[in-house]
C-alpha cells in the first residue's frame, strides 16, 4: 500500500492505493481517501492499519481458540449429538452412570486404542494384560483398600447436600455452593463397591486396575520374558462409590482407567530421553509458600532439582506429550506434585498431569512412585515369591514401581471435547475440530444430488473405505446441511460425488478446519485418506486446490 498525491483545481488531495497483477499486467487501485494533507493522510493510514491488524488478530483469535463452555453444556451438546447420555436417563437418570451413544462408543474405542498404540505397540519395554472385574478379596485386603479406601462424607451447612473431603481437607476445602461442610457430620465412607460372589462371600468391584497388574506380575514378566527395566499396561472398567459423583464424565461411580506399572530395579536409571516437553510446573514447596507454577522444561526442573527423579521426568513429559500430540491445547496442562498430607499410603513421590478444566485446574493422571509397597504386600499375603531373578547380576530382586501413570478415560474424552469445540459463528454451527485419529467419523460421502449414477459410486467408496474406517453414506438435505451435520460431530473429511466425478473419476474431498476443497482420483482415495488421517500428507497438497 502506498498514499499517492493528487491535485485538483490547484487543491492537495491524498489517497490510499494498492498495486494488483490483473490479467498479467500491474495495475493500481485505488482503497480511499485519507485527506488533505500529509500529515492528515499518514494519521489516517497509521488508524487504517491498526484497525485492520486488530481485525485480523481477532479473526485468528476466532479461528484458533475453542469456545469455552461450561460442563453442563457439553454434556447436552454429547446427549444431542449421540455421544454420552445418562445411564437410565428414561428412569430419571443413575447419578454417576454414563451410556455411551453411537458416535461416544467410536471416540471411546478410538482414545483406548491411540493409547494402547503409543504406550504398548510402540514399545519394546511394555506389554498389556486384562484383568478381571472381580478378584480374589485378599487382593484388596492386601493393597490396603479394604482398611483404607475411603473418602470422609460430609453434608454442607448452606445446600445440605452431601459432599466428600480427603481427611488433611476437613476444615480447609468448602462446598460447590460455597457454604462450610458440617464436621459433625464427617464419617469414613468406604468407596468399593461391595457384591456377593455365589452363596459363600463377600467381594468387591475392583476399585482401580492396577492391583490385577501386581497380582499377574510374576506370569506376566516370566511368560512374555520381560527383563528390567518394562511395564505392564491395562486398560478397563473401576468401580468408585463416589459420595458426590458431579461435572458429567469427571466424576462417575463406573469409569475406565488407561494404567501402566512401570517396573525397575532399585536405583536403576532411565535409559530414555526426556521428551523435550515445556510446561506450567507447580512443586509441592510452590504450593506451601503460595506462588504461582512456573513454565519450564521438564529437562531443565528435573536439573534444577524441582522434580527429583529422572524416570517422574520421563513420564511426565512422555504423557503430557501423548495429549499434545493428539490435539490437546498444551496451555491448558500443568504438572503438580502432591504434598505430603495428600500423597496416597503408598507413594514415596506423585505428581499429577492437571488440566484446566471449565470448573477449575482438576487432576488428569495421577504418576505416582510407588516403591515396592504393592510387589511386597501381595508376597506378604500370598506367601508367593515374586521377586525375579537378574541374570547380569545372578541375583533375585523385586522390582520397584518407579511411575504408575494412570489415566481416566473419561477425564481424557473430556480434554479432547473442550479442546477441539469451536463455535463458528460464520458458519452457523459448531465445528469439533477432533484429531482425525479420534474423530468417530472419518469420512462422510454424498452424492451431490440424489441420481442413480451419484449414488452408485457412491455406494462403491462406502464400501471400500469401510473395511478400514468408520464412514458414512449421506444423501438427505442440501450440501450445506450436510457439511454442518459432519461439522458438528468432528468428521474431518466429506467426500462428494458430482457430475465431473462421472467423467473424470474423481471426487471432491473437503477439509472440516478449513473448509478447503480438493479433487482426487477415486483410485487413490483410499490412500490418500489414510495419509491424512495420520497427518503424513498436508491438505492442500492432497490432489487439485479448487479455487
Ligand atoms: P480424585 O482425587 O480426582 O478422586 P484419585 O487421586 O482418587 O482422583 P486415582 O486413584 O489416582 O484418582 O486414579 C487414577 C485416575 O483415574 C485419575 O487420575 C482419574 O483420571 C481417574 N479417576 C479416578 N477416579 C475417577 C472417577 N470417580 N471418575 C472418573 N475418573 C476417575
Amino acid at each position: 500500500m502506498f498514499i499517492v498525491k493528487k491535485k485538483i483545481h490547484g487543491n492537495d488531495y491524498f489517497y490510499l492505493r494498492k498495486s494488483k497483477r490483473i490479467n498479467g499486467k500491474v495495475k493500481s487501485i485505488d482503497l480511499g481517501y485519507l485527506g488533505k494533507t500529509k500529515e492528515e493522510a499518514d494519521k489516517k493510514l497509521k488508524e487504517r492499519l491498526k484497525k485492520e491488524s486488530v481485525q485480523e488478530i481477532k479473526m485468528e483469535k476466532k479461528i484458533l481458540e475453542p469456545t469455552k463452555i461450561n460442563v453442563e453444556e457439553m454434556a447436552i451438546f454429547c446427549k444431542k449429538k449421540g455421544f454420552i447420555y445418562q445411564s437410565g436417563e428414561i428412569y430419571g437418570g443413575f447419578a454417576g452412570f454414563w451410556d455411551f451413544g453411537h458416535l461416544g462408543v467410536e471416540l471411546n474405542n478410538n482414545l483406548k486404542s491411540e493409547w494402547w498404540n503409543f504406550h504398548v505397540f510402540k514399545r519394546k519395554d511394555i506389554v498389556g494384560i486384562d484383568g478381571s472385574i472381580i478378584t480374589h478379596p485378599q487382593v484388596w485386603k492386601a493393597s490396603g483398600h479394604v482398611d483404607s479406601f475411603n473418602d470422609v462424607f460430609v453434608v454442607c451447612k448452606k445446600c445440605k447436600k452431601p459432599g466428600k473431603a480427603d481427611r488433611y481437607e476437613l476444615g480447609k476445602v468448602k462446598c460447590e455452593c460455597g457454604g462450610e461442610y458440617d464436621e459433625k457430620t464427617a464419617k469414613d465412607f468406604e468407596l468399593m463397591f461391595k457384591i456377593k460372589v455365589g452363596e459363600s462371600g463377600d467381594a468387591y468391584l475392583r476399585p482401580e486396575t492396577a492391583q490385577l497388574i501386581f497380582a499377574n506380575f510374576k506370569f506376566v514378566q516370566e511368560n512374555a520374558r520381560m527383563k528390567l527395566p518394562f511395564g505392564i499396561a491395562q486398560i478397563g472398567k473401576s468401580f468408585r462409590n463416589e459420595i458426590a459423583p458431579r461435572d458429567f464424565l469427571f466424576r462417575s461411580r463406573e469409569f475406565e482407567q488407561m494404567e501402566i506399572e512401570y517396573f525397575i530395579e532399585p536405583g536403576q536409571k532411565c535409559p530414555y530421553e526426556i521428551p523435550d516437553e515445556e510446561i506450567l510446573i507447580y512443586s509441592s514447596e510452590a504450593q506451601i509458600n503460595n506462588q504461582e507454577s512456573v513454565k519450564m522444561k521438564i529437562r531443565g526442573a528435573l536439573k534444577k532439582g524441582i522434580i527429583k527423579k529422572d524416570w517422574h521426568a520421563y513420564w511426565l513429559a512422555t504423557e503430557f506429550s501423548w495429549f499434545k500430540n493428539l490435539g490437546a491445547n498444551p496451555d491448558n496442562f500443568r504438572i503438580r506434585q502432591h504434598m505430603d498430607n495428600e500423597k496416597s499410603h503408598y507413594a514415596t513421590d506423585t505428581w499429577d498431569l492437571e488440566y484446566k478444566f471449565p470448573f477449575g485446574w482438576k487432576e488428569l493422571e495421577g504418576i505416582a512412585d510407588r516403591g515396592d509397597f504393592d510387589l511386597s504386600q501381595h508376597q506378604k499375603f500370598s506367601k508367593k515369591d515374586l521377586s525375579i531373578f537378574n541374570e547380569e547380576t545372578k541375583k533375585k530382586v523385586l522390582p520397584h514401581v518407579i511411575c504408575e501413570p494412570s489415566l481416566g478415560v473419561g477425564r481424557a474424552l473430556l480434554v479432547f471435547m473442550f479442546d477441539s469445540y469451536y463455535d463458528d459463528k460464520e458458519r452457523g454451527n459448531v465445528v469439533l475440530k477432533l484429531s482425525p485419529k479420534l474423530a468417530p467419523i472419518k469420512a462422510a460421502i454424498f452424492p451431490i444430488v440424489k441420481r442413480p449414477e451419484f449414488e452408485k459410486i457412491a455406494e462403491e467408496i462406502l464400501d471400500d473405505l469401510s473395511e478400514e474406517w468408520n464412514v458414512i453414506y449421506d444423501k438427505s438435505g442440501s450440501i450445506g446441511r450436510r457439511y454442518a451435520r459432519n461439522d458438528e460431530v468432528g468428521t474431518p473429511f466429506c467426500i462428494t460425488i458430482d457430475e465431473e466425478s462421472l467423467k473424470k473419476k474423481d471426487v471432491t474431498v473437503r477439509d472440516r478446519d478449513t473448509t478447503k476443497q480438493v479433487r482426487v482420483k477415486i483410485v487413490e482415495l483410499k490412500n490418500i485418506l489414510r495419509e491424512l488421517i495420520n497427518k503424513k500428507l498436508k491438505f492442500e497438497d492432497a490432489g487439485n486446490l479448487i479455487k
